[in-house]
């Protein structure tokens, strides 16, 4: 194929439409087709990542192979394509002009003004075509936000200029949302006027529409928004809820979405999509009768978003086990010496969070005992790992006191330490160990067992580790390092063999786990878990 092909995805009227969601399934079903497919997130924050913030305010810090700390829709781009992203494929606002006043400031301008056009478009559109030297066939690109937002209006003018200079090579999709009013019974389409309007303002008329519905529309009604929004009837697709965000590319298949677009740029549409794979998983999960129950212990439990990939990674390996997930979101403040036994007992496994700083540490602390001492499958990812080794420390091993010194600097047992290499930094945002490191596990050891070989690579974000002046110890009252890194001998995963299954890693396996290639170790995990019943 000649061109890359780039398809824009905005949205309008609310946030949280699930426009990462419709972007992947769109790049799932082209991919389908044989073609090569990337997606990449524009977010208009000023941020130059999302590494600093908390939570609270974006959900999960999703982290790529090469380190970026990244939106977590990076996460569904990952898990729907299998295709690893890397920093390129999510850009901020921030990022942009880091870049252009780094440029000024070096006189690269030579004395002209720098202003939002053209200098700030220009660096955007560079950024948006940037991933077409690896010869993608489709280049996805999601714009944050919802169109009319101030700080967006950049990237939507570099997406009208693209449109201008790409031609047919490029395309629209609107994703909007149809409210229903229960009072008078009906859906509004106004909202979706308005909002293509708005883009039309902009210079932007939309190609595809997607209209969010938690209900089924009528064929009428998308006909109307077709009228009223300038584009085909074939060009108005609906999204209606459904049970698992993975059935949307089959819901958008079955609209011919991919069939469109492919028409409208121009493209054969004689090739079928080969989705076999895809459809087993999703006659796996519709399959799946009985269920296996997973406590998921964490101080941000009650945000949906906090810890995305772990839940995904953990539903993946419950089908994979045939299996239903019966998730229990267990907030670490909350678990007590009283009342940890009422709340784990049920469960036939617990996986506690990774997290940064004290609140919550105790629940952890106390969740994990329990789980040691009544030989229940236990999970420990990143924090969750430390806190494993804490615990072991200061109730296997007796040092009372043991702990991180990201909690207590003056701790009298430093069983988790900073790491030499994050000991002279002072800038918070991408500065930690981050990215995919290789790890080399012990043959005769349950993580190996479960990844069926030696040498792997996992995504890593931390600045504190495992303390090898205590490894002696700890190893000889059976708490085994099992993993470590072959370069810097860093300890990556900890396990007690005499137990069912309790492991520790400092990586992230939940970052490398898709919908076609299930991370081994969450399988095994849950397998533990199934056996323990
Ligand atoms: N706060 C710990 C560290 O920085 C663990 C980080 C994490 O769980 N991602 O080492």
């Amino acid at each position: 194929m000649a061109d890359t092909k780039y398809i824009f995805v905005t949205g309008g009227v609310v946030s949280s439409l699930g426009k990462g969601i419709v972007s992947a399934s769109l790049g799932k079903l082209l991919q389908a087709r044989g073609y090569k497919v990337t997606i990449q997130k524009f977010d208009p924050y000023i941020n130059v990542d999302p590494g600093t913030l908390n939570p609270y305010e974006h959900g999960e810090c999703y982290v790529t192979i090469d380190g970026h700390e990244a939106d977590l829709d990076l996460g569904h781009y990952e898990r729907f394509l299998n295709v690893p992203t890397t920093r390129a494929n999510n850009i901020t606002t921030g990022r942009i002009y880091q870049t252009v006043i780094e440029k000024e400031r070096k006189g690269d301008y030579l004395g002209k003004t720098v202003q939002v056009i053209p200098h700030i478009t220009d660096e955007i559109k560079r950024n948006m075509k940037l991933l077409s030297k690896n010869k993608f066939d489709f280049i996805i690109t999601e714009i944050g936000g919802t169109v009319g937002d101030i700080e967006s209006l950049p990237f939507i003018e570099s997406v009208r200029q693209l449109k201008w200079e790409l031609g047919k090579n490029c395309l629209c999709v609107h994703l909007t949302y149809i409210p229903y009013i229960a009072a008078a019974k009906e859906y509004k389409t106004k909202p979706t006027q308005h909002s293509v309007k708005q883009l039309q303002e902009l210079g932007i008329q939309p190609d595809i529409l997607v209209l969010r519905t938690e209900h089924l529309l009528s064929p009428d009604l998308l006909k109307k928004v077709a009228l009223f929004c300038n584009v085909e009837n074939n060009a108005v697709v609906q999204s209606v809820d459904v049970p698992t965000i993975y059935e949307v590319p089959l819901v958008l298949q079955r609209q011919g979405m991919d069939v469109t677009v492919l028409k409208k740029m121009g493209m054969d549409t004689d090739t079928t999509p080969n989705m076999t794979k895809w459809n087993e998983f999703l006659k796996m999960k519709s399959d799946a009768t009985e269920t296996v129950k997973i406590g998921l212990v964490g101080k941000y439990v009650e945000l949906q978003d906090a810890y995305k990939s772990i839940d995904e990674s953990l539903l993946q390996a419950a089908i994979y086990n045939n299996r239903k997930l019966d998730l229990h979101l267990i907030h670490s403040e909350k678990v007590t010496e009283a009342n940890v036994e009422e709340l784990l007992a049920d469960m036939d496994g617990v996986l506690v969070a990774p997290g940064f700083g004290q609140r919550g540490i105790d629940g952890k602390l106390i969740a994990i005992k329990y789980a040691r001492e009544h030989d229940k499958p236990c999970f420990g990812v990143c924090l969750g790992m430390q806190c494993m080794v804490i615990e072991f420390a200061r109730n296997v091993l007796g040092l009372e006191g043991a702990n991180s010194t990201e909690m207590e600097q003056t701790a009298p047992y430093k069983v988790i330490d900073l790491m030499e290499d994050q000991k002279n930094i002072i800038n918070m945002g991408g500065s930690m160990r981050l990215g995919a490191y290789d790890c080399v596990l012990q043959k005769d050891s349950k993580a190996y067992k479960a990844y069926k070989k030696e040498h792997i690579q996992e995504r890593h974000r931390h600045r504190f580790e495992f303390n090898s002046d205590f490894r002696e110890q700890f190893e000889a009252a059976g708490m085994k390092c099992v993993g470590e890194n072959p370069d810097s001998g860093l300890v990556e995963v900890i396990e007690i063999p005499e137990l069912k299954w309790f492991i520790g890693t400092q990586y992230h396996p939940e970052y490398n786990s898709t919908v076609l290639n299930p991370n081994p170790l969450f399988v095994s995990f849950v397998k533990a878990a199934i056996e323990n019943k």
